[in-house]
């Protein structure tokens, strides 16, 4: 697998692919963090719109309740010019200017064009607009406020605090209905004639206020039903409409100059009360808010801890595992390399790796492909002579028979011994013998063709097959080997001689036969006086 073959460069080399694959998973980690992100961003844009309604709300709750104390004022004073009325008044005018001057209490002009309200008050302080134009006035300046609070809630959406939020927005117009009353109570107008139209306005404005009082319960969330019930069951709202069901019945009663006082009382601290309330629902929603904010903080960083952390073991894991697997690879490389050194006989130590695992696995495969290329040829070779080993013989064999038998033609068997062999053995040593079988295996080689099948059979007997060969023809191959071998071969190689038993394969034969029938020959040339060819 060379790698500068052209294909290699069309196909990802093991190392892009891992970068690559470390590159996908970086990617969809970002993009999962990154949506993660996003949706955490949304809610918490969510939140912080909801704090700043909940801001808005509670300034805006601030300045109608100032401009609903103002107009309870205005009408008494009118009223009753008092001077303690007309101090109170002042200071309760101051202090709606600065309600009414906080951000979020600004509000859109109302539909109807409405006197200035330094105007409004100038007329006031000189008596010179009647209570009932006051209240009628004063009403019209709240009304589109309230609309506002109304659109506030709703601006809120899908999140949980929006039911919260419109309960807020009924306690505010409860309490404007109860402001209302108190104004209309004491703009009691001194013509008998008209008071059936009181009545019915005081009638329809106590209808308003129970309503938004229910509504306020029905939206209030679990946390505040213990709020709405303080709400609905305290002693001064109760108070208030016990008063109102009193006036009601019986609208001259309301005229009584000694009880009015009262029962504007009654009624402030009704109102007064409801604003207790109306501050306890705000900072209520304003904590849960928060809390809620803080929960979707904390959440969102543990879950990008928990994603980063979740990451960060799949990276690990992968890549150890990568490691592993390339360390286990190259252990195994490693020890085919020195193998394949080994039978080289190469004095060369083992060449360390390169860094780069792709070329380990490219040269270890080389190196392992060669191992299997000699492996598969020294199975079959005799290590000593060089000479085909008996297995090597008897995979060659049984295809020369059938080839034989196909195409009709002689096909001849040689076998040789050397003789006293082990004498040689005894008298030279065994190195010597060695260089005597090498030797035999030599001279027969080289004079064989390349189609005859020369093999060591083992010991110091050799066996040759010879295709397209009779019986005669391989005993005159066989002298002329005898007479080769027991020539002098130089120093080192002591005289030796050979003994061969020669046979021709025959239509009954196999392989069996044919060696018994060589074995035989060769055993007859043994008795007969070795340095022989024994023919049969
Ligand atoms: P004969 O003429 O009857 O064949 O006598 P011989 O001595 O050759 O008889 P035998 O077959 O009993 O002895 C064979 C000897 O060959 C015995 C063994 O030590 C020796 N031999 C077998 N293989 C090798 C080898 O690889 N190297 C050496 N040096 N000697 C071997
Ligand atoms: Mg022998
Ligand atoms: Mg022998």
């Amino acid at each position: 697998m060379p790698p500068s073959s052209p294909k290699a460069s069309w196909t990802l080399t093991l190392k892009a692919r891992v970068w690559l694959l470390g590159l996908i998973v970086l990617l969809s980690v970002a993009a999962v963090l990154g949506l993660h992100l996003e949706a955490t961003q949304a809610r918490l844009t969510q939140h912080h719109r909801l704090l700043d309604l909940l801001g808005q709300t509670r300034h805006l709750s601030l300045a109608v309740h100032e401009l609903q104390r103002e107009r309870g004022l205005s009408t008494r004073y009118l009223m009753h010019p008092e001077d303690a009325l007309l101090t109170q008044l002042r200071a309760q005018q101051a202090a709606t200017d600065l309600a009414l001057a906080a951000p979020g209490a600004s509000v859109p002009p109302p539909t109807t064009p409405l006197q200035p309200l330094e105007e409004r008050r100038r007329h006031v302080l000189t008596r010179r607009v009647s209570a009932q134009e006051v209240l009628t006035d004063y009403g019209e300046r709240i009304a589109p406020m309230l609309d506002v609070l109304d659109e506030l809630s709703l601006a809120a959406g899908s999140h949980p605090l929006h039911r919260g939020m419109v309960a807020h927005s009924h306690l505010v117009r409860a309490k404007e209905g109860l402001g209302r009353l108190r104004g209309l109570i004491a703009a009691l107008p001194s013509d008998p004639t008209r008071s059936a139209l009181w009545l019915e306005s005081l009638g329809d404005a106590r209808g308003r206020l129970r309503w938004h009082l229910d509504r306020f319960v029905v939206f209030s969330g679990p946390g505040d039903v213990e709020l709405a019930r303080t709400v609905s069951d305290g002693e001064e709202l109760r108070r208030a409409l016990r008063l109102l069901s009193t006036l009601a019945l019986d609208g001259s009663a309301a005229n009584d100059g000694q009880t009015a006082r009262q029962r504007h009382e009654v009624l402030t601290v009704a109102i007064d009360a409801l604003r207790t309330h109306e501050l306890q629902s705000l900072a209520a929603l304003q904590a849960r808010a928060e809390a809620d904010r803080a929960r979707t903080l904390w959440r969102a960083g543990l879950e990008t801890l928990g994603l980063l952390l979740v990451a960060g073991a799949l990276a690990h894991l992968a890549l150890s595992s990568l490691q592993r697997l390339l360390k286990a690879l190259e252990g195994a490389l490693r020890g085919v390399q020195r193998v394949v050194r080994a039978r080289k006989h190469s004095p060369a130590p083992v060449a360390p790796l390169p860094r780069d695992e792709t070329k380990v696995l490219a040269q270890s495969y080389g190196a392992l492909l060669d191992l299997v290329d000699q492996l598969a040829q020294t199975a079959t070779l005799d290590a000593l002579t060089g000479a085909l080993n008996r297995h090597g013989f008897s995979e060659l064999a049984p295809a020369e028979l059938a080839q034989a038998r196909r195409h009709e033609r002689a096909l001849s068997l040689i076998m040789m011994d050397l003789d006293h062999f082990k004498q040689v053995n005894d008298t030279y040593g065994h190195a010597t013998g060695d260089v005597v079988l090498q030797t035999v295996a030599t001279v027969v080689k080289r004079n064989l063709r390349e189609a005859d099948v020369f093999a060591r059979w083992g010991g110091e007997e050799f066996v040759i097959l010879a295709p397209d060969t009779s019986a005669p023809d391989a005993e005159r191959l066989a002298e002329r080997l005898r007479l080769l071998l027991r020539r002098d071969h130089g120093a080192g190689v002591p005289h030796f001689t050979v003994s061969f038993g020669v046979t021709e394969l025959t239509s009954e034969d196999d392989l069996d036969s044919l060696f018994a029938r060589a074995d035989g020959a060769l055993y007859e040339a043994k008795q007969t006086g070795r340095d022989r060819v024994v023919r049969r």
